[in-house]
């Protein structure tokens, strides 16, 4: 499958055992009765602690934004100016392109894809009236992204991911004979779960490539954009690319401060073109007044500006790093020249992505699961949650305390084990 021989140098009596050593240690864990959630990519303690500053802005706070609004009354649709600058620097467009919402940016997805549907987005048909609706999912990719194309009953289409992207000559290709893919869901920096972050040349072909629908769009969620946890990492600015080839309406950028301020509670925004942006001000006037402005000022006087956004994140690298590297050295140490499992080294972002042996990954799951290490589930990263080859598992490893993250980390890597030297050897 793609990998070197497993086991390589092993003679099949030290692998058996081996696998005896391994059933052993397994037998321990699992009688230590351990309880570890690694399953979602989420901030920890330490990460929401060097927000909370915010709230003490708070006590002193005069409640009105930079243009003289009244931030705990209604209005402003679409949020109050100081915060738009923000996230307008940090994405590089303009204030007119964005709009802000409350703390959810997966909720602006699923938004515009409803409109999509219902009422049309801006000089599109409402994709209620077409037959069928597919479609391109990078994968590995964002489960909540799949499952919006579930709900809608919109047919996905696997996109294997490369080194710098998806695959874009077959996303090209598909774009270009078939009428009914309307969409595509990238993560395109530090992307969740394999990391990647968009060469150049894969953003521009997605701004210029031709599609057959002439109503294509990109669902652009940038979540990880200022995520870095080692130097900034540059990705092309696709609203620009996309207007200089003449496909302004093409994408949609989506962003929020739930893993820089505080999940559930943060600021989230979405960029397009000003047309876009227009139509879509004018549906959500009808969904609601208006959103959290004491939430945006709050945000915006916290950080001032992008750089205090990129100052701040420098905080979360600091707690973030020594745990991916904790979660490489075990594998390093344990799996390393095994040939039986491939992991990414991410410079930025929330997860590790990592490949198994092709029909291993559920099991490793459960016997993981049986020892107390919740993972997320095998699969949930592809469409479906149907992995082809069964072979992918994404480790979040934010959240857990670094003692837990270890052990846990210390168990999957005897499940991964236990899991392959029984194939191996029955
Ligand atoms: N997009 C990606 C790629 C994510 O990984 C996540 C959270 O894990 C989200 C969006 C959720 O964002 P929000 O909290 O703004 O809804």
């Amino acid at each position: 499958n793609g990998m070197m021989k497993q086991y390589e140098g092993f003679t099949w009596e030290q692998l058996v055992e081996r696998k005896k050593k391994v059933e052993r240690k397994y037998e321990i864990y699992k009688n230590k009765n351990f309880n570890l959630d690694m399953s979602r990519g989420k901030p920890c303690v330490e990460q929401l602690n060097l927000s909370n500053e915010m709230y003490k802005l708070g006590a002193s706070l005069d409640f009105i934004s930079e243009d003289g609004v009244d931030c705990r009354n209604y209005g402003l649709v679409d949020g109050i100016v100081e915060m738009k600058r923000i996230f307008a620097q940090i994405l590089g467009v303009s204030e007119e392109e964005i709009i802000l919402g409350d703390s959810s940016s997966l909720s602006l997805m699923y938004g515009t894809i409803e409109k999509a549907f219902i009422h049309g987005l801006y000089n599109c048909e409402p994709w209620k009236n077409l037959k069928k609706i597919k479609f391109l999912c990078p994968s590995p990719g964002y489960d909540r992204h799949f499952a919006i194309c579930e709900l809608f009953g919109i047919e996905m289409i696997t996109v294997p991911m490369k080194e710098d992207g998806p695959d874009m000559d077959m996303v090209e290709k598909l774009v270009a004979e078939d009428e009914s893919i309307k969409g595509i869901w990238c993560t395109p920096i530090y992307s969740n779960p394999t990391g990647v972050t968009y060469s150049d040349e894969v953003v521009r072909r997605f701004a210029t490539m031709k599609t057959k629908a002439n109503d294509f769009k990109i669902f652009w969620d940038v979540a990880y954009i200022v995520h870095h946890l080692y130097e900034e990492q540059k990705l092309l600015n696709i609203l620009d690319e996309c207007k200089k080839a003449g496909n302004p309406d093409r994408v949609f950028i989506y962003i929020s401060t739930s893993k820089i301020t505080f999940p559930g509670a943060g600021v989230a925004a979405m960029a397009c073109s000003v047309d876009n942006a227009r139509h879509l001000r004018k549906l959500i006037s009808i969904q609601t007044i208006g959103p959290n402005k004491i939430n945006h000022l709050l945000h915006a006087r916290f950080f001032r500006n992008a750089d205090g956004v990129k100052a701040h994140m420098r905080k979360h690298a600091e707690i973030l790093r020594p745990k991916f590297e904790l979660v490489n050295s075990i594998f390093e140490k344990n799996l390393g020249g095994l040939n039986i499992a491939q992991w990414t080294k991410p410079k930025g972002g929330y997860f590790i992505s990592l490949d198994v042996p092709e029909g291993c990954a559920m099991e490793i799951v459960t016997k993981a699961q049986e020892a107390g290490v919740k993972l997320t589930p095998a699969g949930a990263t592809f469409p479906y949650g149907k992995d082809p080859y069964d072979k992918n598992i994404r480790i979040a490893p934010t959240y857990p305390p670094v003692e837990e993250l270890e052990q846990a980390m210390e168990i999957l890597c005897t499940c991964i084990e236990l899991v392959v030297l029984d194939k191996i050897l029955s």
